[in-house]
């Protein structure tokens, strides 16, 4: 029997409402789920899918451009056989940034593979770790409604809170001790500052986190600030996460060399998972730790980030819980948590609905 080889890929922009606006940064706003399902169609008729979440202030991608993107790749790759990993990664590393598109592509390419061998990710990807704590994006708000949102997250199992900060540090620092008054030590707060803070006065706002209770800090300082944010670094104020310096796994080896963090946060959404896997065991090979990110991705998006999370350099709670915040979703079952944790082997029968992605496709 012959190797399959790539027949067709698709890209279908498809739309899903959440539950109230998620905001971040100095002035990102995300108001519904506007993503692309990435469809690769082998010869023999092996599907295999994954979720692009293009993020316009982040990469500069929107779902048109994903469409665009994918659509200029595929004459390079169909007629490549599945197995030809190399020659595949060659076509996706053909262009430049795009990284929510050919994350994608990575991963329904994974997908694919797995399907032609008559297996799926679960039997090819899930790692040692099956259960996978999980954190959810507390995105900004005023506080009562951040509060509020806590407790609805709380209530459905999520037991670590990733507090999105970064426009008014004096009202984020109140935020944060209701939250902590509220629920006590039974959920771990941290903070994510999307590089909002100033050289000058990011070690006056780290120790005050640190006395907040937060258990680490997501990128406090400007990606372009490469020598300030070694330096802060350097003096152990409060353990430092990694996201937005390393979109890619050449801003990794720059941000490993230059000694600017504790805690890798990959992404599937943006890495897929051969460059999510390289990038987790470089990270973990230079003594970091490592947790796996969501991009705010749908259930679909999640499935894979959960896949991810499983592996072995993956220590800190993943951020697989945003299927909290959608009014609906893809798949055709619910992704629930328990006590924290995400029994990711669970997941293994969670597929795309044909009927509710024709519904919410754009
Ligand atoms: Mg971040």
């Amino acid at each position: 029997m012959s190797t399959p080889t790539v027949a067709r890929v698709e890209a279908l922009p498809f739309r899903l409402p959440l539950r109230g606006t998620l905001a971040w940064g100095a002035h990102s706003t995300l108001s519904a789920a506007e993503h692309v399902l990435v469809r690769v169609t082998l010869d023999d008729g092996t599907v295999g899918v994954a979720e692009a979440t293009p993020r316009p202030t982040i990469y500069g991608e929107t779902p048109d451009s994903v469409v665009a993107i994918l659509r200029w790749l595929e004459p390079a790759l169909v007629g490549l056989p599945i197995t030809d990993e190399a020659g595949l990664n060659r076509v996706r590393n053909s262009v430049a940034n795009n990284h929510t598109a050919r994350g994608a592509l990575d991963m329904a390419l994974w997908d694919a593979r797995a399907r032609a061998q008559g297996l799926t990710l679960w039997d090819t990807l899930l790692g040692p770790n099956t259960r996978v704590r999980v954190s959810f994006i507390l995105g900004i708000d005023t506080p009562a409604a951040m509060l509020a949102e806590a407790e609805r997250v709380v209530e459905a199992g999520v037991r670590c809170l990733k507090v999105k900060v970064g426009r008014d540090h004096t009202r984020d620092l109140a935020v944060i001790r209701d939250l902590r008054n509220t629920f006590g030590d039974e959920v771990q707060l941290y903070a994510d500052s999307n590089e909002t803070l100033t050289p000058d006065l990011a070690p006056a706002a780290l120790a005050a986190m640190r006395e907040a209770g937060l258990t680490y800090v997501e990128e406090p300082l400007p990606v372009r600030e490469l020598k300030s944010r070694a330096a802060l670094h350097a003096r152990g104020l409060l353990p430092i996460v990694a996201d937005d310096s390393c979109f890619t796994p050449a801003d990794l080896a720059r941000e490993l060399s230059f000694g600017t963090f504790d805690i890798l946060n990959v992404k599937t959404a943006r890495n897929g998972f051969t460059d999510g896997l390289a990038m987790l065991r470089a990270a973990a090979a230079h003594g970091k730790c490592g947790m796996v990110g969501s991009q705010a991705s749908t259930g679909l998006g999640t499935l894979h980030a959960a896949l991810l999370s499983t592996q072995v350099e993956v220590t800190e709670p993943c951020e697989l819980s945003f299927v909290l915040k959608l009014g609906d979703d893809l798949l055709d079952q619910p992704i629930t948590f328990r006590d924290g944790w995400l029994d990711v082997s669970s997941l293994r029968d969670h597929v795309v609905n044909p009927h509710k992605l024709e519904r919410h496709l754009v």
